[in-house]
């Protein structure tokens, strides 16, 4: 059993994990800093969407896990397997024990693909897609593409869920195309959201209730997708009413979207570092474990009620890093993290509502427009610019739009 130590770990090597090394790595350029992620990609997530429309190529949303760490760091390609915080350590199942004096855990969320029956039997075919996965995205475009007639339905699980906005955006892209190839009038969308609302925010949901009028979709709310017979192309719904009695129903379908239950991963929800729901317990605004000082936490596996994606996590890594080494000279922490987080609703090909909130739904606008009108700009913003800043800036410790507008 090796005992290697390090003065920061982080775990996990994705958006969070991996930005938040460089972030350090620049302000602190002597700190030994080590990721320990098994993976041997790096996914851009957020682009997945755009694939599922034909609009993004899905090889240019992966790269070599290498080639996304930052220089400077070591890379101990393991899984954690076990939190021991007070002995400052973590166990790995490759790599034996690690030791620190700050550790950062950032290893993300757990897709549930089995949290609905039936489902891993058919994905990828009988016309069960979900942008969700690297693989499938392309299958969603190929099925948009073939569908000529029939019924269409896209899922959307209970909260939270990375992305929030991500199963209306495979909707709205995919009745676009339809729209356009005059296809929409034998096409039937359909959209089940176990949620109360269109969206959390409600400022967001007039503007897109005009797009679920303009493509004409059967929308369903309260009503969580529970089975699929992909064979038999029929999906299962719970759908809970008014006074909270729940009635199962079941719907035929030729292309179903699924967005899968997500949950904590479960070996954090067996660590000492987790709330009841198996988050990774730290302050929302400084990010620093509520119990084990020299430990924070940033990205999606984390407590903080936020909107959990990639802009939250290029906000939320600028505090961190600065809460990190004010906490390893025993100074008070500096910087507060506002909630922010960001959704690019691609609403018809080519425009955007770019929602962007902070704690307790507050609109926290970038650029000083309104947020809630679909625009163009927001379009090239996604398409382009993001993903470039991602890979180039975000990942780099360069933290261009991390730091404006709502973070302070
Ligand atoms: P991840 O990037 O998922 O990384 C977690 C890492 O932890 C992984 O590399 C994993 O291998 C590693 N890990 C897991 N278990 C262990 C272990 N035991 N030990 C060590 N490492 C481990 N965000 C936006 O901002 N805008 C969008 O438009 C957007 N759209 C999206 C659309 C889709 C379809 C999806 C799926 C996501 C979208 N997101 C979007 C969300 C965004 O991708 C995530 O919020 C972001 O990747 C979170 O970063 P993270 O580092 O917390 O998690």
């Amino acid at each position: 059993m090796s005992h290697i130590s390090y003065d920061i770990v982080i775990v996990g090597g994705g958006s969070a994990g991996s930005a938040l090394a460089a972030s350090v790595k620049k302000r602190a350029p002597s700190l030994t800093i080590a990721i320990i992620e098994p993976s041997d990609k790096h996914y851009y997530q957020p682009a997945w969407t755009l694939v599922g429309a034909g609009e993004f190529d899905v090889n240019k949303t992966v790269r070599p896990m290498a080639e996304a760490i930052p220089d400077g760091i070591t890379w101990l390609q393991a899984a954690v397997t076990e939190f021991q915080p007070t002995e400052k350590q973590v166990v790995t199942d490759k790599l034996g024990t690690i030791q620190y004096t700050q550790l950062v855990v950032a290893a993300g969320l757990k897709l549930n693909w089995e949290g609905i029956k039936g489902l891993t039997e058919t994905l990828g075919k009988n016309g069960v897609t979900s942008n969700y996965r690297f693989d499938l995205a392309p299958y969603t475009w190929q099925l948009v593409q073939q569908l000529e007639s029939g019924e269409a339905i896209f899922t959307q699980p209970p909260m939270p869920i990375k992305c929030a906005g991500a199963p209306q955006k495979a909707l709205y892209l995919s009745c676009a195309e339809w729209q356009g190839k005059n296809r929409l009038g034998h096409i039937k969308a359909s959209f089940y959201s176990s949620t109360p609302a269109l969206f959390g925010v409600k400022e967001y949901v007039e503007p897109l209730m005009q797009y679920i009028r303009r493509y004409k979709v059967n929308l369903n709310l309260n009503s969580t997708l529970v089975e699929v017979d992909g064979p038999a192309k029929t999906a299962w719904f719970n759908v809970k009413d008014a006074d909270g009695n729940v009635t199962r129903i079941s719907k035929p379908f030729d292309l179903l979207h699924v967005v899968p239950p997500q949950t904590a991963l479960d070996f954090l929800k067996q660590s000492p570092l987790v709330n009841a729901d198996g988050w990774v317990e730290v302050d929302q605004h400084s990010l620093q474990h509520v119990r084990y000082p020299e430990v924070f936490g940033v990205g999606d596996c984390t407590s903080t009620p936020n909107a959990k994606t990639a802009a939250a996590a290029r906000k939320q890594v600028v505090i961190a890093a600065e809460n990190l080494l004010a906490q390893r000279e025993g100074k008070a922490l500096p910087s507060r993290y506002d909630g922010y987080g960001s959704c690019p609703l691609t609403v018809e090909k080519g425009k955007i509502i770019l929602a962007e909130f902070g704690y307790g739904g507050k609109i926290v606008p970038t650029f000083p427009w309104d947020s809630t009108k679909p625009r163009r700009s927001a379009w090239l913003l996604k398409k382009y610019v993001l993903p470039w800043l991602y890979w180039n800036l975000m990942l780099k410790g360069r933290e261009w739009l991390a730091r404006c507008g709502a973070c302070g």
